[in-house]
Order: structure tokens, then C-alpha cells, then sequence
């Protein structure tokens, strides 16, 4: 090598990975850890680039290294194992050309690498399209059998369904309307899936009446399903206990098919102008009864806080709950804050139609109370827009929420 290649390669030797991640512009830093796609193989946070550690690895390659040079040939194809690679890597490092043009790939290793790089990238984008149509088949096999339950459940006729409608008046003090049973349907015999059995198959744990709540969009087109499983026997939420095989209580509510950016329609008209939304079917119909189940106003459930308030911007720190790690030693605690994320996909969260000029929302005030402000505080700003009012309604201080305020009201 010559001195001048040499104090080029030297040269080159001495940039650091984050002047190198910084040139290579499809990645953003997160404090000292740089991610983003692969040049060959995609995927959003492919990269991992510690600048403190000063290491990097790419998962989808499998490829890694300790320096800038490692980076710009993974980057750019440069095959370091032989001259013409090593010195192409240093020059993308550096920005020029290999000085005298001594040693530089030919136009035949060149075209032979640019090759190389294209085929790869080909085979991934290949790869993409597949993965992509697996998972687009997978969402609409679950959206499908979800329709099959819903519309497979039995619509409540007037006279009919009373197990579940005990059930709600149980939950939530008030006889439920007929209209409520426009949507909320009910199967006698709702089978429980969990796990599976020893032949490998889907195991059914359980059989009893369940509540089947439709999710919709909001042209009123079903994409997914909600069950809550009812025992009027067990106090205080009537629904049964239901025990994995290590006696382990499992949830007696599930969704199924879409669910995300969807809604429960409980009562009313998408197309009212006031609009009241609660995390649980129980509590927005408990709302609905408190207010003599207004006919000017749309009853709906989000089926979850997480859908109601949609993603947060960041995590803050809890300022007194904290938790215990593996070792013993105490850990804050960080809950999902009060603003929304900037960028979010509308279809990840609740939404609502441009006609609505009155929203209220329905806080639970059985949940954490921090994370619990910080996701009505989210909903709040998510889904606010000109000329509409949006207002949280929280529960009386310790009544817990209105569905359980409202029980009381039956009991008392
Ligand atoms: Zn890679």
C-alpha cells in the first residue's frame, strides 16, 4: 500500500459510527441508539447503531460490526474480504474517491457488486409482498370468523334474551331499551376456546350464555366481535369464573377479528350529533340509563382504554408507584402519557365521524388513576376538532365506575 492509501485508509478508520449513521439519512437517533431499515432487507428498526458502545448490527442480515467502514460496505455492498470492497467502504466513509483512483473496484467488480445488491433487494422486497399477503389473509380470515360469531349469535327478540337482559339491568340499573338489541346480541351456548387439548386441536374450556357485541366502522360495516361470557349467579360482575389448567382465572370478555380504530354500538344513531363513549359496553349503557337514554345522542364502547385513547407521544414516569425487578431492587413505573402520538395511523384508535359536535367521554374510575387521566387527556386531544365540544365525565371519587355506581343504585 502506499502512504497516501494508507493515510486514506487510516482516515477513514477514525470516523465514528455516529458520523457514519448521521450520513446515511433513512436513520434517527434515539439517545445514543440509532435505528432504521436495512438498505437490502427493509423492516422499520432493521438497524441497531450504539453510538456510545460503538457497535452495530443489523437483525434482518445478521451482519454486525465495531466501525464506520463495516457500516457504509453492509450499506452499500462493498464485499470487505477482498481490496477493491475495503477501499470502496472507506471511500463512502470518507465521501471521495480512493486517491489516484489506486486499488478502486473496476467497472466490472462495480457492476458485479451493484448486481449482487439489487438481487438481494429484490429477494427481500419479494419476501415483504409474501409476509405481507400472510398477515392481510390472516386479518381477514379472524375478521370472518368474527362476523360468523356475531351474526351467528341469536338476535334478542322482544320477550327473549332475558338471562342477558338481567344481566345489564344487574350492571348497570337500568332496563335496557329494545334498540340495544339492534346490535347487542346473545348465544346460550357460547363455547370458550383456550389452549389446546391433547390432540393439538383448539380446546374448549367452557360453555355458557354470552354477550356478543358487534365492532364496527362507522359506515356500520361489522369487522369484529366482543363476548362477554354472563353467569347472573356470581356477584358482583355476574360473569363465571373461568379456570385455566394450572387454576388460573382467565378474562371472561374477548375480542375477535378488527377491533382497533372500531367501535361497540350500543344505542342511537351514528348519525346524532352527540356522542357517548365509554371504555366497557356495561358503563356506557350504565351513562345511557342515567340519562334516560337520550334519543338526540349515540351510545358506543371503545371495547378497550387502550383503542379510546389511541398511542401516546411518550412515557412519563408515575411520581409515587414503583415496582420491583427481577434483583429485588426498586424500578419507577411509566405509564403511557397525556399526549398523542403525532403521527398515528387512524385506523389504530377510535374514531369519530366530522358531523359530531358533542363528545363526551367516560372515564373508569376503577383503573389507575394517573394512566387512567393521561389516556382520557389523549382521547381528549386525539379527537377534538373545530366546533366540537369534548368533555370527560370521570365518576364520583370512589364510586368506582358507573357501572358499579349504578349497582349500588339496584342493591341499594
Ligand atoms: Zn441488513
Amino acid at each position: 500500500m502506499t502512504e497516501l492509501i494508507e493515510a486514506f485508509v487510516e482516515e477513514a478508520r477514525a470516523v465514528s459510527l455516529a458520523v457514519a449513521a448521521v450520513q446515511f439519512s433513512r436513520m434517527a437517533a434515539r439517545g445514543a441508539e440509532w435505528t432504521g431499515a436495512c438498505p437490502v432487507m427493509g423492516g422499520k428498526d432493521a438497524y441497531a447503531v450504539n453510538v456510545v458502545k460503538g457497535v452495530w448490527n443489523c437483525r434482518k442480515c445478521g451482519a454486525g460490526g465495531h466501525d464506520a467502514i463495516s457500516l457504509a460496505a453492509h450499506e452499500c455492498g462493498f464485499d470487505l474480504s477482498c481490496r477493491s470492497g475495503f477501499l470502496g467502504a472507506c471511500a463512502e466513509v470518507l465521501g471521495r474517491p480512493v486517491p489516484d483512483g489506486a486499488g478502486e473496484e473496476s467497472e466490472a467488480e462495480r457492476a458485479a457488486r451493484e448486481a449482487r445488491l439489487a438481487k438481494a433487494r429484490a429477494e427481500a422486497e419479494e419476501r415483504a409482498a409474501l409476509a405481507d399477503k400472510r398477515k392481510q389473509y390472516f386479518r381477514e380470515r379472524a375478521m370472518h370468523k368474527a362476523r360468523g360469531i356475531y351474526f351467528g349469535a341469536a338476535l334478542v327478540m322482544p320477550g327473549e334474551g332475558l338471562e342477558l337482559r338481567e344481566y345489564l339491568r344487574l350492571r348497570t340499573g337500568h332496563d335496557m331499551p329494545e334498540a340495544v338489541f339492534e346490535s347487542i346480541r346473545c348465544d346460550l351456548r357460547h363455547t370458550y376456546w383456550h389452549g389446546v387439548d391433547p390432540f393439538g386441536r383448539p380446546a374448549h374450556i367452557y360453555t355458557g350464555t354470552a354477550m356478543i357485541a358487534p365492532f364496527i366502522d362507522l359506515t356500520g360495516k361489522v369487522y369484529g366481535c366482543h363476548e362477554t361470557w354472563i353467569d347472573l349467579e356470581v356477584e358482583p360482575k355476574r360473569r363465571p369464573v373461568i379456570l385455566d389448567e394450572d387454576g388460573v382465572s382467565l378474562p371472561t370478555k374477548k375480542m375477535q377479528g378488527l377491533h382497533k380504530g372500531m367501535l361497540i354500538p350500543v344505542l342511537g344513531d351514528l348519525r346524532c350529533c352527540r356522542w357517548v363513549v365509554a371504555e366497557g359496553i356495561e358503563n356506557v349503557a350504565a351513562v345511557a340509563g342515567l340519562e334516560r337514554f337520550r334519543d338526540d345522542t349515540f351510545y358506543c364502547a371503545a371495547g378497550s382504554l387502550g383503542n379510546l385513547a389511541g398511542p401516546a407521544a411518550s412515557k412519563e414516569k408515575h411520581p409515587s408507584e414503583k415496582r420491583i425487578d427481577k434483583r429485588g431492587f426498586e424500578r419507577p413505573v411509566f405509564v403511557d402519557g397525556p399526549l398523542p402520538k403525532a403521527d398515528a395511523d387512524p385506523a389504530s384508535a377510535f374514531q369519530v365521524p366530522d358531523h359530531v359536535d358533542d363528545l363526551v367521554l367516560i372515564a373508569d374510575g376503577d383503573s389507575e388513576r394517573l394512566m387512567t387521566a393521561f389516556a382520557m387527556k389523549r382521547a381528549e386531544l386525539r379527537l377534538s376538532a373545530p366546533g366540537r365540544v369534548v368533555t370527560t365525565d370521570w365518576p364520583p371519587q370512589g364510586a368506582g365506575d358507573f357501572s358499579e355506581l349504578c349497582m349500588e343504585l339496584v342493591d341499594g
